[in-house]
């Protein structure tokens, strides 16, 4: 019998008056079900976190720290569960959806450790004035398929300690992992300071307009962070969008090849490639170009596309059906263009599962859909540049600014290279590494405020500035 997993509304697990099936990419089966909530669970979940607030917020930060904790203890002690449903809804291998489960955890352990304190403005012989910072009210998070559960938790951990209550909704393809988690924290959490609703692509909008809502919190496509923001205009809910990603990372003509090949694989083919932050376009320096793009392809031919579940596989399958097509899309709009393939390119209809082999392209031109869009699959399109003027023009020849890397024997010319790149995170010499003391957030269309850091967490409150002036208190 497929297992069912419940909503965390106002304390308690409740289904809905419908489900919806949710599959396993790796052979199209369902895994499990989960509610699929109406209007009617939204408000109850939004009534319950509103009535949870007052509370919640005058609650000590050390106890809402504390509750916060216990959370990324939950997840830890049953970590060894949770990685293997993750891999069974997501895709991701094993060792990645364990990198995932316990990130979730240690991140969130770590977020809870920041605080809120007062700011000082003016404190002269006439005037104190500081700032405090109250919490924007019910929070309502919106969380995409391809890191689930890190999502999920990176929204949750802040919210809390800022003293907001959250309606979280995963994304209808991985649910079920996160309704898990909320069975393990339901008696950790007061009832209602946690909420999360599960539902198809129609709930997101009914929670972007809820009156009772007051902050959006949102991680996924550029094109639904617009609406989103469309949507939050009417009663200007305060916004966070974590948007998609056009990544490049620049190979200088000093990067050690031997050295750079592997980890320039994982940083585009980590999770299939469905990162926000994968390097989606990798331009070469000339001079390596053919050395460095011949070790990456042998690099490429060792590793196993497969199952996640089982062991030895590398990259596992795309998440969904339509993320598929679309990759699917992207390869054969090179294929016809004519565009050279140094490995992969045919995938196997017939197989069960979204799987598409690791693709790497030699060389496309800018304008190649591949390299001018989002793939977010397991394609790489490796590109010759001759100079560093040329390289950072092009790189920032994009409407995204999420991140970006440079590769080089010598860091301060990485530094240099990296002040250049108009995107919000920039690594020299590695990838992929988020702090939770360091905001991250796109520029341009990869996003709007950020997550993480003290200017993360000051996202899910208000500014209040209070002054007392010292010389008039009346008589
Ligand atoms: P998506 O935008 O299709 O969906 C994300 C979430 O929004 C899902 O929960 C979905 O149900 C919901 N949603 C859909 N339509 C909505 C609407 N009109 N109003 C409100 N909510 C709505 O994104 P996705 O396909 O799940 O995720 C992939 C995208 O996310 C990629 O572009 C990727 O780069 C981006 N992403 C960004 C980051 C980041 O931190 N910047 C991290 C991960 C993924």
């Amino acid at each position: 019998m497929t297992t069912q997993y419940k909503n965390l509304i106002n304390g308690e697990m409740i289904a809905a008056n419908a489900w919806l099936d949710v599959l396993n990419p790796a052979n199209e089966e369902v895994m499990g079900q989960v509610p699929d909530a109406s209007e009617a669970e939204l408000n109850q979940a939004v009534a319950a976190a509103r009535a949870a607030f007052p509370k919640w917020s005058k609650t000590p930060i050390e106890e809402r720290r504390a509750v916060i904790q216990k959370i990324s203890a939950a997840i830890k002690e049953n970590a060894d569960e949770l990685f293997r449903l993750l891999t069974t809804e997501q895709g991701k291998p094993h060792e990645q959806a364990k990198g995932e489960i316990y990130g979730a955890a240690a991140m969130s352990a770590a977020q809870s450790t920041l605080s809120l304190d007062d700011e000082i403005n003016e404190d002269s012989e006439t005037r104190l004035s500081r700032t405090r910072r109250v919490p924007v009210g019910v929070v309502g998070g919106i969380v995409p398929w391809n890191f689930p559960v890190m999502m999920a938790v990176q929204k949750i951990a802040p919210a809390l300690l800022a003293g907001c209550t959250i309606v979280l909704k995963p994304s209808p393809f991985t649910p079920v992992t996160t309704l898990r988690i909320a069975e393990l924290i339901k008696d950790i959490v007061p009832a209602g300071v946690v909420n999360i609703i599960t539902g198809d692509d129609s709930l997101g909008p009914l929670i972007t307009a809820h009156p009772d809502i007051d902050k959006i919190t949102f991680t996924g496509s550029t094109a639904t962070g617009k609406k989103i923001m469309e949507g939050a205009s009417k009663d200007l809910k305060r916004i966070t969008l974590e948007l998609g990603g056009n990544d490049a990372s620049i190979v200088l003509p000093d990067a050690n090849v031997e050295k750079v090949a592997e980890q320039l694989f994982w940083s585009s083919f980590s999770n299939a490639g469905q990162i926000c932050v994968a390097a989606k376009r990798i331009y070469i320096h000339e001079d390596i170009y053919d050395e460095l793009s011949a070790a990456i392809a042998e690099y490429a031919k060792n590793v196993k596309v497969g199952d996640g579940a089982q062991q030895g596989t590398g990259v596992g399958p795309i998440q969904n059906k339509k993320q598929y097509d679309r990759v699917i899309e992207l390869v054969q709009d090179a294929k016809d263009n004519g565009y050279k393939f140094l490995v992969g390119g045919d995938h196997d209809p017939d197989v069960p599962g979204y799987y598409m082999p690791i693709t790497i392209m030699d060389n496309p031109p800018e304008d190649a859909r591949i390299v001018a869009e989002e793939q977010f699959g397991p394609v790489m399109p490796l590109m010759k540049f001759s100079s560093e003027d040329e390289v950072i023009a092009r790189a920032n020849a994009s409407e995204y600014g999420l991140a970006g890397a440079v590769w080089t024997a010598n860091p301060d010319k990485g530094v240099e290279i990296a002040e250049q790149l108009e995107t919000g995170t920039v690594w020299v010499n590695e990838y992929l590494h988020l702090s939770p003391f360091a905001p991250f957030g796109g520029h341009k269309q990869s996003g709007f405020g950020a997550e993480y850091g003290q200017e993360g967490l000051s996202e899910f409150t208000y500014p209040q500035v209070i002054t007392v002036k010292k010389d008039n208190v009346p008589a």
